[in-house]
């Protein structure tokens, strides 16, 4: 998929690592596994936000402060749980710079991850059980988007009546009818349905094989709605 601009990246990131650090350890969980997904679905400029030498020591710190520094639970039913989401949450960090180590492998700009991954081993971290399934985003990337003053397929010029659409898988642009189908695109991690073209829709679903069961955002809030508004802009 096609970056999210940059600003918008930026914003995005940097809210999540704000609820990452909050002292509920219920709300930081969820927020590693909205930041998880804008990763695997939120394409290059957010890789560029995550992928960083900062947003790896901010991890590391998390990892490190002790849990009085979060919030207490004074319930005591609830203590428990309190105590385990606290744990879920260091061992979702640990699992996500070991997916990230693994994702951007053979990226040699985001090497900051893999260094990370190393020295933590080394330090003694002890990471979960890593299978190549819940490897998020495959190394395949969504095509940037193009832009263009008439439908891809149709050749219908774009305006105030026809608005531009972007296939997903393609990233073409296209007018509605043409990209009015919505499909998953695995390949690219995307595991939403989201709007594709034609001939993409065609080719994703002749073999669409399993749709792996995680945590997925909204993607079609992130990717979808407004950004196609500001691109109409004249
Ligand atoms: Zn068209
Ligand atoms: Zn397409």
């Amino acid at each position: 998929m096609s970056p999210l601009p940059l600003p918008r990246a930026k914003y995005a990131v940097n809210a999540i690592k704000k609820k990452v650090n909050d002292k509920n350890p219920h709300v930081a969980l969820y927020a590693l596994e909205v930041m998880e997904s804008v990763v695997k679905n939120c394409g290059q400029t957010v890789h560029d936000e995550v992928a960083n030498k900062q947003t790896m020591e901010e991890l590391k710190e998390i990892l490190k402060k002790s849990s009085s520094n979060r919030k207490k639970c004074m319930c005591p039913l609830l203590y428990p749980l309190w105590r385990q989401v606290e744990t879920s949450v260091r061992s979702k960090i640990l699992y996500l710079i070991q997916a990230w180590a693994h994702a951007f492998r053979n990226e040699p700009k985001y090497k900051v991850v893999q260094d990370t991954y190393q020295i933590m081993k080394v330090e003694g971290h002890v990471f979960p059980e890593f299978k190549e399934s819940d490897a998020m985003f495959a190394a395949e990337r969504a095509p940037d988007w193009v832009d263009a003053e008439e439908c891809h397929r149709c050749r219908v010029q774009f305006g105030v009546v026809t608005r531009k659409h972007h296939c997903r898988a393609c990233g073409q642009i296209f007018c509605g009818k043409c990209s009015s189908k919505y499909s998953t695109i695995p390949k690219f991690g995307i595991e939403k349905e989201v709007r594709v073209c034609e001939p993409c829709y065609e080719h994703l679903n002749k073999s669409v094989p399993f749709v792996v069961g995680f945590f997925a955002c909204d993607s079609r809030d992130i990717e979808g709605g407004s950004r196609e508004d500001v691109e109409l802009a004249p």
